[in-house]
């Protein structure tokens, strides 16, 4: 149940405010709307005004518009949670795997490649 969506993690939202200004792939989002399903073209258009069509295929993504960028995703099983699986992008950038992506220079990519990386605003010692 907690998890889409939702502010129970806590890992996300208490640096909501440093990436509201980009537009944001959610695996959980895009697969909660069918966006992941084979063949699938969905449009989506973020706060920032980027706009852009998705369209899954063999295990990835293909954005057109605004972003023009194909991103693999997968799912990751939750057997220890509660035995279904979760989906995640692979950084094209990196290859990690990751729940969310970013977007800068209309390229999507992890927080880390993007530079928008919350755990250095805890860089304090
Ligand atoms: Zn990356």
């Amino acid at each position: 149940m907690a998890g889409i969506g939702g502010a129970t993690s806590g890992h996300t939202w208490r640096d909501h405010d440093l990436v509201e200004n980009h537009a944001r792939l959610n695996a959980a989002l895009l697969r909660q709307t069918g966006a992941l399903c084979e063949g699938a073209v969905t449009q989506w258009q973020w706060a920032n005004g980027v706009k852009a069509y998705v369209r899954a295929a063999h295990g990835k993504i293909f954005l057109t518009g605004d972003c023009v960028q194909s991103i693999r995703f997968g799912a990751i099983p939750l057997t220890l949670m509660h035995g279904g699986e979760r989906m995640r992008f692979f950084c094209p950038v990196c290859g990690r795997g990751c729940y969310y992506l970013s977007e800068k220079e209309s390229k999507f990519a992890c927080r880390q490649c993007c530079g928008y990386d919350w755990q250095c605003r805890h860089r304090k010692r």
